[in-house]
């Protein structure tokens, strides 16, 4: 599943494409049809990313919503000509710069801006936003007694954080997963915070995941492998120490973590 920072770039770059203009809107596979036709023709806005969600805000007040969820993917092609439909699209939004297409969401409708509220209302904090207030993700993990890898995977506490980020973020402060949210220390947490934070931003910029210190560890050349530019994440042993790295089912995923760095 994407991780927050790919689904602000989608943001950033559909924007470029489709904000403040108008857009053509429509299902080429059919099951979006009916809602397409809701925003077919309207100006869109605004495009806001929100953890893993995607808001599209059109002119006549309505909002369309996408959660690409495990198998979700954009096409993008620029240009004023409609690509030509590959495979399902379930969602085409074009307009004279360029035609996105939307293929195997966990969501994709339209709805208003109050169905907006409600989505956004469940969510934690997005660190990728600059109106984001860390102490409520803070607080929420400080009460609760669930693991802290649990806990840095669930969108209500934070939101955007995905498998990869919360195994290295733990990783760099040194924090086994299994420990309680309760027993973090405030310094901890908040040093959780602004490392996923960091990270996520980090990879807006490099549009692929990076976690490792370039001055310390450089980045192999050749084509990108998994592992390649973790210190736990994908890897038989840990980068920084080479001891056999460990996983640990938290929130329905293995999370990698180094037993002699995160010894607690
Ligand atoms: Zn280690």
């Amino acid at each position: 599943m994407p991780e927050g920072h790919t689904i602000h770039r989608i943001a950033k770059d559909h924007t470029k494409l489709l904000a403040a203009r108008t857009v053509r809107v429509t299902s080429p596979q059919g099951r979006f049809a009916t809602d397409a036709a809701l925003v077919d023709g309207r100006v869109l806005e605004r495009i806001e990313a929100v953890g893993k969600h995607l808001f599209y805000f059109y002119d006549n007040g309505l909002v369309g919503h996408v959660h690409l969820g495990l198998f979700g993917k954009f096409r993008v092609t620029p240009g004023p000509d409609q690509a030509p439909v590959v495979g399902q699209v379930r969602m085409r939004m074009a307009s004279e710069a360029g035609t996105v297409d939307l293929a195997g969401p966990t969501d994709c409708s339209i709805g208003t801006a109050d169905e907006r509220d409600a989505i956004v209302a469940r969510l934690g904090p997005d660190p990728l936003r600059r109106d984001a207030q860390p102490e409520v993700a803070i607080d929420r993990m400080a009460k609760s007694a669930q693991p802290i890898g649990q806990l840095l995977l669930d969108q209500r506490v934070l939101a955007g954080v995905g498998n990869v980020y919360r195994a290295e973020a733990l990783f760099v402060q040194h924090i086994n997963p299994r420990r309680a949210g309760k027993d973090c220390t405030r310094a901890e947490l908040t040093g959780l915070w602004d490392t996923v934070a960091a990270m996520l931003r980090q990879g807006v910029k490099d549009n692929r995941i990076i976690t490792i210190d370039r001055s310390e560890f450089p980045i192999p050349k050749g084509p990108a492998r998994r592992g390649d530019t973790t210190y736990v994440y994908h890897r038989d042993v840990c980068l920084r120490c080479s001891s056999p790295v460990q996983t640990v089912e938290l929130g329905g995923r293995a999370c990698y973590y180094c037993p002699t760095c995160q010894p607690r």
